[in-house]
């Protein structure tokens, strides 16, 4: 839909095409910009401020403040309207702009004199470069129109700005000396380590025409290379490694479907429609996706603007008639990319890809999904990689340490190759160790059994030699899709797991969503404290009919086997009967439907609220078993958020407060003979896993790399002296027993790794 201003901006953009193709210094073309757009936008004023190392903008061109201002007039980012519009990198229009708050009055400029102001970001790459403003003397209410036209002028003057007004190395601040070895820290979003040659993953294609010569020859090549692009996802999604009901494929449908909103084909061809070619298009509103991302702090929004990112430069791609063309590889690579789609990253060639690092990134991302099921080391939110490593430099990804060694040196490089050669040693040993029994020295049985949540999982728990799966995380493939997925295909997807689990036991979590993981299809209000807000179970009791989907979902896929269901973040013991009484009610519909009856139906509960444990005469007389998600259950222990890396080393679970918890927990279950576990990340380190047996526990579940650890743990301890030497430390005042109990195992030969 062409609107009304586009006549306006195509008369403009043609005028300003003049300007850049002709002669003159790049400040001197600058000017005349300037003047043109006043003109073009009946403004009294048009200034250009340009964005210079250290936050600060300075006004380089202007038409109607006064010249002597020019070079002088500086604000911060964040300071005054220019550097509110900078700050927040979105558009801005204010009638009344001098009785705004943020309003800061520079007298040099002459502006007292104008009331109404408008400003959009330059954007170039994603980063605001500068603001171009318009004033008016009158209290004027510019128009979306107006604000739209401005946008597109800003996105012609971005090619002047960038192209040499201010020197390079200020429009990017780069930190020291690019060629010295720099460790740079991250988020783990895989774990893992990958040593190899930087790869700078090239995804925006740089476009040299910016104004169209004809309108429909440009709507018709965008309409070509959508078309193209949809084909080409759909012979992605046809691919042999496509595995039904893998997340691969829920990931790359979202995908598919993102390439379909209509709402995103629409901003492209209205930006056509403004004068500028297919590709400037697609690049203005791919701009305008990553400006309005930086300001999103809701994790699914995000990661789902990422994926119309990821939509751009494909598309960019094939109006440039380089589809399908990837980059070349080394054998052994390290991608680097700002951020990367789910499909740019299955685009690469999985043999020689051996870590990724990114600029941006969450755990729930796409990306990061589509990287653990091939098992590829990611570190995310790894800051300014992209100016501070170049392409072939050496690059270390340390997932597990959360860090991003560059250019290392020979020792480092060395401490990582045989770190590396005896990962892939220990390995193999777990793996010849898979069906040794897991037994204490004297003589008591530990069960140990995986967390999983990708299908990915599976396939290393008959190595592992685990018993069984002691959590699944059902959530991933609702996370992974753009909608609830119904019945037919929950059914698929847990049917899937029961075929690879081989007739082990699975114990299934039902949704534990909401908090960091959020679903577009329960918008819930932006909340203070989302660990303690409207998430898991709460969601679903308030929602039952997803949680009736999802257990008649279950009581289809297991065909009569056995299956056994746990509830999260049950806080108290109605909740749980609430669950409960769902999962009854779906049993006796399927039944009556014909569906066979569960083998044996086993029903227990996460414990992770504290609260749940206060209550456990009722709660023990209600459940087949009970898990204790210590990841949860310490941070509200503590009150202290399991995310927060400030936080993250003042509490230890191995505190004698938790074990003390958790001792009476033991105690009381066993009193009742209901069997208890725990499948926190604790129970995966073999210290802490130590104190849980010393105290009783006899069943832990752990992701699958911790359990060869683990069961050497095991059958290297003797038991019953470690339990009365636990005894004997508990109720110490320290704030964590961990050192006292390495000093134990170091001294009484126990191996903890
Ligand atoms: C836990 O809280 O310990 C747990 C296992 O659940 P999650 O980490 O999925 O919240
Ligand atoms: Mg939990």
């Amino acid at each position: 839909m062409p609107s009304v201003g586009t006549g306006v901006s195509r008369r403009l953009l043609g005028r300003l095409r003049d300007v850049m193709a002709g002669s003159g210094s790049a400040e001197e073309r600058l000017n005349r910009t300037v003047g043109l757009i006043a003109e073009g936008l009946k403004a009294d004023v048009c200034s250009c401020y340009v964005q210079r190392a250290g936050e600060v903008l300075e006004l380089f061109a202007t038409k109607g403040l006064l010249a002597s201002a020019v070079h002088a007039t500086r604000l911060r980012v964040g300071e005054g309207l220019v550097g509110l519009i900078a700050a927040q990198a979105s558009p801005m229009a204010f009638a009344d702009a001098q009785n705004h708050p943020a309003f800061a009055y520079r007298p040099e400029t002459g502006e007292e004199i104008y009331r109404s102001l408008m400003g959009v970001p330059i954007l170039r790459g994603g980063r605001v470069i500068g603001v171009l403003v318009v004033q008016n003397k009158t209290q004027r209410n510019y128009s979306e129109e107006e604000i739209e036209t401005l946008e597109t002028v800003a996105m012609v003057q971005a090619e002047l700005v960038a192209g040499g007004l201010v020197p390079k190395e200020e429009q990017i601040a780069i930190d020291g000396n690019a060629l010295l070895p720099l460790r740079i820290e991250g988020v783990r979003l895989n774990a893992g380590i990958a040593i190899g040659t930087a790869v700078i993953h090239r995804s925006q294609i740089s476009v040299q025409r910016l104004v169209a010569e004809d309108l429909e020859t440009e709507l018709n090549r965008f309409k070509g290379a959508l078309t193209a692009m949809h084909n080409q996802l759909d012979a992605l999604l046809n691919s042999a490694d496509m595995e039904a009901g893998g997340e691969h494929r829920d990931v790359i449908e979202t995908y598919r479907m993102f390439a379909q909103d209509a709402g995103w084909i629409g901003r492209i061809a209205e930006a056509i429609q403004g004068g500028l070619t297919a590709e400037a298009a697609v690049q203005k509103v791919h701009d305008d996706t990553r400006a309005r991302m930086s300001q999103v702090s809701d994790p699914y929004i995000r990661e789902r603007l990422l994926d119309f990112e990821d939509l751009a430069n494909r598309l960019t791609q094939h109006l440039a008639g380089k589809a399908g063309v990837t980059q070349e590889l080394p054998d052994e690579a390290i991608l680097i990319a700002r951020t990367l789609g789910p499909a740019e990253l299955l685009d690469y060639d999985r043999k020689k890809l051996k870590g990724l690092v990114l600029e941006e990134g969450s755990p729930t991302m796409h990306v990061a999904i589509i990287a653990r099921a091939l098992d590829i080391p990611v570190i995310g939110r790894a800051e300014g990689v992209l100016t501070r490593i170049e392409p072939m430099d050496l690059v270390i990804v340390d997932g597990d340490s959360n860090q991003v060694f560059v250019r290392p040196g020979e020792d480092i490089v060395a401490a990582f190759r045989a770190n590396a050669v005896l990962r892939a040693e220990r390995v193999a040993a777990y793996a010849a160790e898979r069906d040794d029994p897991v037994v204490t020295i004297d003589g008591t049985q530990i069960g140990l059994h995986i967390n999983a949540g990708l299908l990915a999982d599976l396939h290393f728990m008959e190595s592992s030699g685990a018993l069984g799966i002691g959590l699944y995380r059902t959530e991933i493939p609702f996370m992974a899709r753009h909608e609830l997925p119904d019945v037919e295909a929950q059914t698929q997807i847990y049917g899937k797991i029961y075929e690879m689990a081989k007739g082990k036991p699975i114990v299934f979590r039902t949704l534990d969503v909401g908090g960091d993981k959020v679903l577009p299809y329960w918008n819930g209000a932006p909340e203070e404290n989302p660990a303690m807000g409207w998430r898991s179970i709460r969601i679903t009791l308030d929602r039952p009919a997803v949680l009736r989907q999802q257990l008649r979902a279950l009581i289809r896929a297991a065909q009569g086997r056995p299956l056994s269901v746990m509830f999260p973040m049950i806080s108290e013991v109605s909740e749980l009967d609430k669950a409960r009484d769902l999962l009854d009610r779906e049993l006796a519909r399927e039944i009556a439907r014909g569906t066979p009856k569960p083998e044996r139906l086993r029903v227990g509960t996460m414990l992770e609220v504290p609260a749940l444990a206060f209550q456990t005469d009722a709660l023990l007389k209600r459940v087949d078993f009970i898990s204790v998600g210590s990841n949860d259950l310490v941070q509200f222990l503590f009150a202290s958020d399991r995310g927060n890396p400030r936080l993250s080393d003042r509490y230890d679970t191995l505190a004698p407060s938790v074990l003390a918890f958790l001792k009476r927990l033991v105690e009381a279950c066993r009193s009742k003979n209901v069997p208890l576990s725990l499948c926190g990340e604790m129970g995966g380190q073999p210290v802490d896993a130590m104190a849980l047996i010393g105290i009783g526990f006899r069943s832990l579940s752990m992701h699958v790399p911790s359990i060869g650890p683990v069961r050497r743990m095991v059958r290297s301890l003797e038991l019953a002296p470690f339990q009365s030497y636990l005894e004997e430390i508990l109720d110490r005042p320290d704030r964590s027993l961990r050192l006292m109990l390495k000093a134990y195992a170091r001294d009484h030969g126990v191996d903890i790794g």
